[in-house]
């Protein structure tokens, strides 16, 4: 009577949300205050105040109908001029208001992208470990095969080796994501180098571009001035899919927009297939008040020094217990080597401290976890007895 698979879906939560959920019961019983939650990535930085400002002036002064109406399909061509606008200063680039699709958050600009590329089913995407768990689910409810390419373990760049070997002639596109989600590292401009190295000389060798979709919902938030490299100008088959959801801490608002070069080859014909993927899965005509916000705060951020704080806060009291970890250079994650093999049973450990961690298998990282820090300062405070007894208890 429904379709199988996405009766599967549905019915069974992701771990993190799982976790998340279990965070709540146990908050119920024990207290919020002793429940340390690090399980999901929604942004506690507040929205900076243009936002905030923006959206009483367009109350204002805005006709209801142009605030709350239907915009293009595509977005409105102001916001899309504004974005335009803002990445050619800052990245010295040449896109142009006609490259950009708004859409509802990285996650629609994904599938809708994944939708546009693919033929058939042999169609295959590669994506890197650790990697955002959704993009096996954006993959296949698109019609594509997934691929995974083991991680590099020892940098947290890209397994070089691996990707050669996994990249075939049915290979569609790469998926990438930097700053990571879940290990909190920014591909160098050295790996981006390798990696379009790599992928121009597959694509001539199998005479079809392999597509480069660069998925960056992370990108402004980067620490010690570590720069995160604008791939679309190392890589000339590359596809943006970009979320204002971690920038200005605007998840629940759902924008975000996919950005389609002229370099790209037949870029026109991408494009309109991009148009037509976001008709086709619903996603047009992305928020229009929140299209208007972003006209008016493209550029401006969060204050990304508080998820510092959280981050050099955390790794130094984690690494002095013991624990390994990979220091983060961007986004709000740390991740970190269980204390045993199975990393499941290590959390499963961790929560009879009310330490709420997550299991990297689902990430294609068996044997870590992650630790989602755009959590409260003083939670995290909290927290470190809780890691230490956590460390302890193996020692012991
Ligand atoms: N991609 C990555 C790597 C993410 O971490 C997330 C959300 O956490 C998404 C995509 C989805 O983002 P959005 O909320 O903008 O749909």
């Amino acid at each position: 009577m429904v379709s199988e698979k996405m009766y599967e879906l549905g019915s069974k939560r992701s771990a993190i949300r799982e976790l998340f959920e279990y965070g709540k019961k146990r908050a119920a019983i024990v207290g919020k205050e002793n429940v340390y939650d690090f399980s999901i990535g929604n942004p506690t930085v507040p929205a900076p105040t243009c936002v905030k400002e923006s959206i009483m002036e367009l109350l204002e002064n805005m006709d209801s109908s142009l605030i709350h109406g239907y915009t293009s399909a595509q977005g409105d061509a102001e916001t899309r001029e504004a974005i335009a606008r803002y990445l050619n200063n800052r990245y010295a680039l040449n896109v142009k208001a006609d490259h950009f699709y708004m859409t509802c958050g990285a996650a629609a600009s994904l599938c809708i992208t994944l939708r546009a590329l693919t033929e058939r089913k042999e169609d295959e995407f590669v994506v890197i470990a650790p990697f955002f768990p959704e993009y096996r689910v954006f993959i296949e409810s698109q019609g594509a095969t997934f691929r995974m390419v083991p991680a590099d373990t020892k940098a947290f760049q890209i397994n070089f080796e691996a990707l050669e070997e996994t990249i075939n002639p049915h290979t569609k596109g790469v998926i990438i994501n930097s700053p990571n989600n879940p290990s909190g590292t920014i591909y160098s401009e050295e790996t981006i180098n390798k990696l379009a190295t790599l992928l121009e000389r597959k694509s001539a060798e199998y005479g079809h571009p392999i597509m480069l979709i660069s998925d960056e919902p992370y990108r402004e938030i980067a620490y010690d001035d570590v720069q995160v490299p604008y791939v679309t100008k190392y890589y000339k088959n590359t596809i943006v899919c970009y979320s204002y959801s971690k920038s200005l801490s605007l998840p629940g608002e759902r924008i975000g927009y996919i950005l389609v070069p002229d370099e790209v080859e037949n870029s026109k014909a991408v494009y309109a297939a991009v148009c037509g993927a976001g008709r086709a899965l619903g996603y047009v005509c992305a928020p229009s008040l929140f299209q208007k916000v972003i006209a008016k705060c493209v550029g401006q951020t969060g204050d990304i020094d508080l998820y510092k704080k959280n981050r050099d806060l955390l790794y130094e009291n984690l690494t002095a217990y013991g624990y390994e970890c990979v220091k983060p250079q961007g986004a709000f994650y740390l991740f970190m080597k269980a204390l045993e093999e199975d990393a499941k049973a290590f959390c499963e450990r961790a929560k009879a401290y009310d330490l709420l961690l997550v299991a990297a298998d689902d990430f294609g990282c068996p044997g870590y976890v992650r630790v989602s820090y755009c959590v409260e300062e003083e939670m995290i405070k909290r927290s470190f007895s809780a890691f230490e007894k956590l460390a302890q208890s193996y020692k012991s």
